[in-house]
């Protein structure tokens, strides 16, 4: 079985399972998905729409990997 990472560009983390929707954080793609660390820290709050998050979008966009 082929080992996914995390989708999160300032994320290494090997996915364990199925993963997380990274919506709405990031642009979903089929083969998107994020660990469990960040699904907590930044795409739930993301979610609920606290303040932090757009904080957090921006150092990810900084951080893109492609
Ligand atoms: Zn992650």
């Amino acid at each position: 079985m082929k080992k996914k990472y995390c989708s999160n560009p300032i994320c290494n983390n090997e996915i364990e399972g199925m993963g997380n929707n990274p919506q709405p954080l990031l642009d979903l793609k089929v083969t998107d998905s994020v660990c469990d660390t960040c699904n907590e820290e930044f795409v739930i709050p993301a979610r609920l729409g606290e303040p932090v998050s757009e904080f957090i979008r921006l150092m990810i966009l900084g951080f893109q990997k492609n």
